[in-house]
This record gives C-alpha cells, sequence and structure tokens, in this order.
C-alpha cells in the first residue's frame, strides 16, 4: 500500500483528515516534513505521521491536551514497551509518541489501539478540550487550527492578537543596534581557531597514512560553521542579513585556512621536509593549484562553496523567525492560511 492510500485509510479511522503537505514534524524528524493525519480524537487533538530518520522508517503519534498544570505520567505507563520512546513537547502541552518498524508499516489496527491506550492515559490526567479557544479560553473554536504546524484552537481574535505581539517582537528585534566590527573580531578568531584545529587534525589523520577521506573534507565546512555562526552572532548582538553574509565568507575562510595547513602537512610527506612558516607561505601563494590538483579535490572545493553559501539556511544561521503562520484544514486535506492580510504575512 503506499503512503497516500494508507495514511488516507488511517485518517478514516480515526475521523480525520489526510494532510499530504505540512511542516508538524519538521523539527524532531527531518524528512517527515509531509504526510500527517490531523483529528480530534475523543477530545484530544491528534496528529499521526510516518517518518524516516536516515534508513530507519518509523511512526509518530502527537496528542495534545489543554494547557495543564502538569504533564500527566504517560512515561511510566509505556516504559515497559520495548522500542518506544516517549516525550511531551517542551513548547505545546502534548506528548508525542514515536517507534520504529523494519519492513511493513504497522497495521491501522495496531495505531488505532495505542491511540487509545495513550489517550486513556492522559485522559486520566488532564481534560479533553471544550470547544473553547485554548487562548482565551473563552471564543468559540472548533476548528483544528496549526499553528507553525501544531495543531490546536486558536480563536481569530487570539491569531490576530499572537502575531501582532509577535511582529511587534520582531520589529524590536530588527531595530536592537548590531555590532558588527565585535563580531567581526570574534568571527575572525572563531574562524582562525575551528581552521586551524580543521587542518591540524586532518593531517594527523591523513598525512602520514596517505589514506584520503574526501567525504570528512567535503561535509567539514557544515561543521566549521557551527562556532564561527554561534561566536559571531553572539558579538554582533543579533543575527541579521549582515551577519549571514559574514558567515558565509568566514565558513569558507576557515575551511580554507585549515586546508592550507592540510596541504602543507601532505608536501611535508612527499618532500621529507620539516614544517616551516615559509613552506606554509608558498602553499598559500599557491593555493589554487593545491585545491584543484584533481577531481577529487575540486569537488571537495565545490561543496565547500556550496555549504558556505547555505549556511543562512542552517539551524545556526538563519534568521529567527517570530510570526506565526496560522493555518486552517480544509477538508480536502489542503492547508489555508488565515489572517491573508494581517501582520502574519511578509
Ligand atoms: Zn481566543
Amino acid at each position: 500500500m503506499n503512503i497516500a492510500a494508507y495514511m488516507s485509510q488511517l485518517a478514516q479511522k480515526i475521523g480525520g483528515v489526510y494532510v499530504p503537505k505540512c511542516t508538524t514534524f519538521k523539527e524532531t524528524y527531518q524528512t517527515a516534513t509531509k504526510h500527517v493525519v490531523f483529528g480530534a480524537y475523543k477530545g484530544y487533538l491528534v496528529a499521526l505521521a510516518l517518518t524516516q530518520a536516515g534508513r530507519t522508517a518509523g511512526f509518530v503519534m502527537l496528542v495534545r491536551y489543554p494547557r495543564a498544570p502538569m504533564a500527566p505520567p504517560l512515561q511510566e505507563a509505556f516504559k515497559a514497551r520495548p522500542g518506544f520512546s516517549s516525550f511531551f513537547g517542551k513548547k505545546v502541552d502534548g506528548v508525542m509518541v514515536s517507534w520504529t518498524y523494519a519492513l511493513t508499516k504497522p497495521k491501522l489496527e495496531e495505531i488505532a489501539g495505542l491511540l487509545d491506550a495513550v489517550i486513556e492515559e492522559v485522559s486520566k490526567a488532564v481534560p479533553p478540550f471544550s470547544g473553547r479557544c485554548e487562548d482565551c479560553s473563552t471564543a468559540e473554536a472548533r476548528e483544528i487550527t496549526l499553528m507553525n504546524g501544531m495543531p490546536g484552537y486558536h480563536c481569530l481574535a487570539c491569531q490576530m492578537r499572537v502575531a501582532a505581539e509577535k511582529q511587534r517582537e520582531a520589529d524590536e528585534y530588527k531595530a536592537k543596534d548590531a555590532n558588527y566590527v565585535v563580531g567581526l573580531g570574534a568571527g575572525l578568531v572563531a574562524a582562525a581557531v575551528a581552521g586551524s584545529a580543521w587542518g591540524w587534525l586532518i593531517s594527523l589523520m591523513e598525512a602520514d597514512s596517505g589514506k584520503w577521506y574526501p567525504q570528512v573534507h567535503a561535509v567539514m565546512g557544515v561543521v566549521l560553521s557551527i562556532p564561527i555562526c554561534w561566536l559571531m552572532f553572539k558579538a554582533i548582538g543579533k543575527r541579521d542579513r549582515v551577519g549571514q553574509v559574514l558567515a558565509i565568507v568566514l565558513t569558507l575562510a576557515a575551511k580554507w585556512w585549515g586546508d592550507a595547513i592540510y596541504f602543507t602537512y601532505v608536501k611535508m610527506h612527499f618532500a621529507e621536509l620539516a614544517f616551516s612558516w615559509q613552506l606554509l607561505g608558498s602553499v598559500v601563494r599557491h593555493f589554487w593549484e593545491y585545491q584543484f590538483l584533481s577531481g577529487g579535490r575540486i569537488f571537495v572545493a565545490v561543496c565547500d562553496v556550496v555549504i558556505a553559501l547555505a549556511v543562512p539556511w542552517m539551524p545556526w544561521g538563519k534568521l529567527p523567525k517570530f510570526v506565526p503562520v496560522f493555518q486552517t484544514i480544509n477538508p480536502d486535506g489542503s492547508l489555508s492560511q488565515t489572517l491573508t492580510d494581517g501582520a502574519a504575512t511578509r
């Protein structure tokens, strides 16, 4: 059974809607950004999705309840089950249960059975939604609304209020002073330290053995960009476009500085030379000859550039997002954004 047919049947089973495209589990499971079944089941909000982490397929179940003074003691109830993990959302009131499977997707009856069991445990501690907005608890709200992909009940007035508050926060953040001089200094230090560490470590690993692991060379830019972004944005005081451009340049500079150290070690090994700053200087002057020595190295250089340019999209390099997106679920599984011309759209 293909995914769409499977999820449609699951939707039917719990009286929910199959939404092929949404971002509900994006932060938890990189690849499970689509194929989610949403439903209001026994008064609780439910989201069910197939997951894929590397080669491991799994299933995830989210049960949301209204704001509660204490989380239901679900861990205890499910701890005994093998291959099972449950955790509570930090930002939302809800519980997430996930497990992996080897070949065949879990049977729909199994999922429904488990859902019943989870909800039974939750209901011992938290009452179900009462048909009112979970923010103001007064306005009626019977339609599931996704807030940044997370199912909930939010009346239109509260949506507008939250969007306006967040917009104000975003404006304040934008107006904050940015200290680029200190930021650039901090970024340079981070790039120098991280780049030197990379060059030195990979030299120890490879230069004498004559081996070379192109995969390590190709992805190292990602690793180097983390301390650079972290330190630099902290020193700048906020994240903005200027900082992102600096992050791109510094990431590439750090990687290639490390590469220069590595090329120097390789040369030392082959020419049986001792380390000298003159040697390092000559490698730096002829850096492109070393960098473009072979197809493999050209490939690595291209990866370096692509990775550096992608830093603004990485979690440690992207701009903070303030204004939430509210969506309602249509019966055909598509989503409609509410507040189309309000503060929520930018
Ligand atoms: Zn409300």
